[in-house]
């Protein structure tokens, strides 16, 4: 039985310091201060002994799941172990301590790592230039839509519409819509992929660009992604793969070879930088040449043997984060890239896509598969033959965590009613993925025999079932003197 942790407002109590410093033997001159902006107090600040913070915050982080606790299969999120060893590259003062307002002559170690990590994720991506400064794969998408736009503006029309497959992520509609573009959703067949004649039956002179993501949510590869490309590109139009989970294809084959114009990754994803917190994360951009004028300034190039930072460039839309993007998010992805090397980066897919289809084959006695096509990095399971007893997905992902393991993504992609989508990622060795395969078997187990057990749950944890729609929307984080916090969450 847990006990809730109180808000450390409530375990104040006035007077308590975490520390005393001894009374002051000389004059106060009181006078150099009086013009600075001091305030006397802080109005309902609590007061604590050293003992009391220490206490309350170390037994608050341990409520938390991480990924350095268990296994933590979220969909489409990546959320694999990332190697301490890139941190510790990335805290290396040099890093840490360079500002970025430096000249660019005092940084060219760190102008020739943005090169380095553009020149590399071209190459392993097959495209023809990267820009690394969107701090996030959604911003990465707008952005090249962006470029699109510039594109097609200067052809003499920026077109009206963006095809969107209806097993994409949700961020590629919001993209397309926010730069401008009427989005039409394009239905997946029977395989769970894009219909190549639906499509050449929506592609028309009006579109601007396919959105696609490749290994789809369904995590199914799109085989036909090249007659795909030759649809769109006959009618003038622009193929962009959202790669967020290159972890699917990384040193197998290349997205530039399958004749992508724009692609994003997420380094948060597949280049070793924790997620899941809010960032920082990277969402670099890589395009072919026709699009490489209209790149965010400023341009790292190499002239003279020096790095410096080329802002003319009268086609580029602009800048789209201040400075270089989060440099340290970068040097984690390239030492993760060096410390693999071409080998271990191949190695990443194979074992992402291995241990994925494991998974599936394991469980698909048990759970329901809308699309029984092999998969690459995930896998969506559904609540079907559950339902027959009155237990959903969300009944299912909240008794896991009894088992002491995170819930995979939910609801997601809409195209599976009931969708529990299942990234184990190339991270898991194979007695932790038994584990969860385990805990999921035993759970489609008690859904038959006891349900409630399963539709009560969570029993073990912090807090049970919340209401999750006022947690999100209206949650509590300030303490109200007027309205005390309900004792039962
Ligand atoms: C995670 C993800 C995104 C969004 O990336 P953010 O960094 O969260 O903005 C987009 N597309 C796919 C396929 C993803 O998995």
């Amino acid at each position: 039985m847990m006990i809730r942790e109180p808000l450390i407002f409530e375990i104040s109590e006035k007077g308590k310091r975490a520390f005393f410093l001894p009374e002051i033997d000389v004059p106060v001159k009181k006078e150099i201060l009086q013009n600075l902006p001091l305030r006397s107090g802080i109005k309902g600040f609590p007061e604590v002994s050293e003992v009391e913070i220490v206490r309350h915050f170390t037994r608050l982080s341990r409520t938390n799941y991480c990924i350095d606790e268990g296994f933590y299969p979220l969909g489409s999120c990546t959320m694999k172990y990332n190697p301490k060893i890139n941190e510790k590259v990335a805290s290396i003062l040099g890093f840490t301590a360079s500002h970025p307002c430096a000249p660019s002559d005092l940084v060219q170690g760190n102008l020739e790592i943005l090169k380095t990590a553009e020149e590399l994720l071209a190459e392993i991506t097959g495209m023809d230039a990267y820009t690394l400064q969107p701090s996030a794969g959604a911003q990465g998408e707008l952005l090249g839509m962006m470029l699109i736009r510039s594109c097609l503006e200067e052809r003499g029309n920026p077109r009206k519409i963006v095809l969107i497959p209806d097993s994409a992520h949700g961020t590629n509609p919001s993209s397309a819509h926010i730069c401008g573009y009427r989005v039409q959703e394009i239905k997946s067949n029977e395989l769970g992929t894009i219909d190549a004649d639906d499509l050449a039956q929506h592609m028309t002179e009006d579109v601007a660009a396919l959105m696609i993501t490749n290994p789809n949510t369904l995590g199914v590869f799109e085989a036909d992604i090249k007659k795909i490309a030759e649809i769109v590109h006959s009618k003038g139009g622009f193929i962009y793969m959202d790669g967020a989970n290159l972890n699917a294809l990384i040193g197998v084959c290349r997205p530039g070879d399958m004749d992508v114009d724009v692609i994003h990754l997420n380094l948060h994803k597949t280049f070793s930088t924790p997620h899941g917190g809010g960032g920082p994360g990277a969402g670099p951009v890589g395009v072919k040449r026709e699009l490489e004028p209209y790149l965010p300034v400023p341009v790292v190039v190499k002239r003279e043997n020096q790095y410096i930072f080329d802002f003319d460039r009268p086609k580029s839309i602009g800048r789209v984060h201040s400075f270089f993007g989060n440099f340290l998010v970068i040097v984690k992805a390239l030492s993760y890239i060096f410390s693999l090397g071409p080998i271990g980066l191949k190695e990443v897919a194979e074992v992402a896509v291995l241990n994925s289809n494991y998974v599936r084959k394991s469980l698909e006695d048990d759970y329901h598969l809308k699309y029984t096509t092999p998969t690459y990095h995930e896998c969506v399971f559904s609540d079907k033959f559950q339902r027959e007893f009155g237990v959903q997905n969300i009944d299912i992902a909240k008794r896991l965590i009894d088992y002491g393991i995170h819930p995979p993504t939910m609801s997601f992609p809409l195209i599976v009613q009931g969708a529990l989508m299942t990234e184990p990622t190339e991270t898991e060795s194979k007695r932790d993925i038994d584990m969860f395969i385990d805990a999921m078997k035993q759970i489609a187990k008690e859904a038959k025999e006891n349900p409630e057990v399963v539709k009560s749950a969570p029993h073990t944890s912090y807090v049970r079932r919340l209401d999750e729609t006022t947690a999100a929307r209206e949650p509590i984080l300030r303490w109200n003197e007027n309205k005390k916090i309900e004792e039962e969450v």
